[in-house]
């Protein structure tokens, strides 16, 4: 191997790891055979080529539970993306799980999302009912498969199985039929590896905890609100308790950070009593047993008490409502226009076969960002747009 730096081999950079975690040097490999990279393990080099991939950049501008002009400190997908990534690092380091693995995952768990968070995801899915629809998680996995142009020698970013694994979270079984090695366990019905079910619960842990923060920073949602929320209850008065007097948003922020915690440290705990009962000692026998990364009972009762919080007050709230609706209308028109006259599109995202023309437009309004779409309605109904 031709070695660049005076660094540790990728399989020193795992030898910590424990004998369940996914190892770089058992990965099940790529699609495209490559030469092993020199200074950085093969899951070190998934994360970074979904870094420097242009739909990680697009997450920037596009929405999480606010629209991005709707103001500057909400969380936008980047953001989300970045708070997923680093909790489920914490996370990873804890059990001696793969943390850049994880790491690769968390930053590519959404990059198929489009524009105007489930709003513009539920339209999408609309659009393309008799088209075979439109799965977000499916997308991620297009996005790192296919549709990155980036290198000379394939398509998409050709990442690790275990990265594409984790970033197929969900999957309907007649998609999963159809994508081969990656969709079987969804067939099977086994799990995916230790390193994807901390991500998945990392995600999780992040939606939950933020959109109370830019829930109650937007107005939508009030403090007072919270105290049924028990999660909230605990360690809001835990806040005001070290605290007595702080201004709103500090101890806003102090409440969340112990929730943050509160929900890592019992993930952590309930997976080593887990991972003490299966004793995995391969990834493979972490894929045959039951869900091993889980809360603890009384914690994933209060997380889905606290899910059902934000639901009806904040994703149903009726300034939330006319955003998704709007969304509605401008996924649908763009998919309709698009849909009737191909010659509209961009020439790249043009093709003679009808079936392929559609899931062509799905993938071009997939692409969009917020602000992108937004744009491109103006330019298609405005008449002195251009
Ligand atoms: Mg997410």
């Amino acid at each position: 191997m031709n070695k660049v730096f005076d660094s540790q081999s990728p399989t020193e950079l795992e030898a910590h790891l424990a004998p369940y975690a996914a190892r770089s040097a058992h990965s099940r490999g790529r699609r495209y055979a490559e030469p092993a990279p020199s200074a950085r393990t093969e899951f070190q080099r998934d994360r970074d080529r979904i870094v420097h991939s242009t739909a990680f950049r697009r997450l920037e501008y596009k929405t999480q539970v606010f629209v991005n002009h709707e103001g500057d400190l909400f969380r936008t997908r980047l953001t989300h993306t970045l708070e997923v990534a680093q909790i489920a690092r914490s996370v990873a380091r804890n059990l001696r799980a793969n943390e850049d693995l994880v790491e690769a995952i968390s930053l590519a768990h959404d990059l198929g999302h489009t524009p105007f968070g489930h709003a513009g995801q539920d339209a999408l899915n609309n659009c393309m009912r008799d088209h075979g629809g439109f799965e977000h998680n499916l997308q991620s996995l297009a996005v790192v498969d296919e549709l990155e142009e980036h290198y000379g020698g394939f398509n998409g970013l050709n990442l690790c199985f275990e990265t594409r694994e984790g970033i197929l979270k969900h999957c309907s079984r007649e998609n999963a039929a159809r994508l081969g090695d990656v969709g079987e366990r969804f067939l099977s019905g086994k799990q995916p590896t230790i390193e994807a079910q901390i991500a998945n619960l990392a995600d999780e842990i992040a939606y939950n905890n933020h959109d109370i923060d830019d829930g109650l920073r937007s107005g939508l949602l009030h403090i007072d609100q919270l105290a049924e929320v028990e999660l909230w209850r605990i360690h809001y008065a835990q806040a005001v308790d070290t605290y007595r007097q702080l201004d709103g948003r500090r101890m806003i922020h102090e409440t969340i950070r112990r929730i943050i915690n509160t929900l890592i440290v019992d993930l952590i705990e309930t997976t080593r009593r887990n991972l003490r009962l299966a004793e995995p000692v391969s990834p493979d026998e972490v894929r045959d047993a039951p869900l091993l990364v889980a809360h603890s009972d009384e914690v994933a009762a209060q997380a889905v008490q606290l899910k059902r919080f934000l639901f009806k007050n904040l994703y149903r709230h009726y300034r939330v409502m006319r955003m998704t609706s709007k969304a509605h209308r401008v996924i649908t028109g763009l998919f309709e226009t698009f849909s009737q006259d191909h010659r509209l599109l961009p020439p790249d995202h043009q093709a003679s076969d009808a079936a392929v023309q559609t899931r062509l437009i799905a993938h071009y309004i997939a692409g969009m960002t917020d602000r992108y779409a937004l744009k491109e309605y103006r330019r298609l109904f405005v008449m002195d747009d251009d």
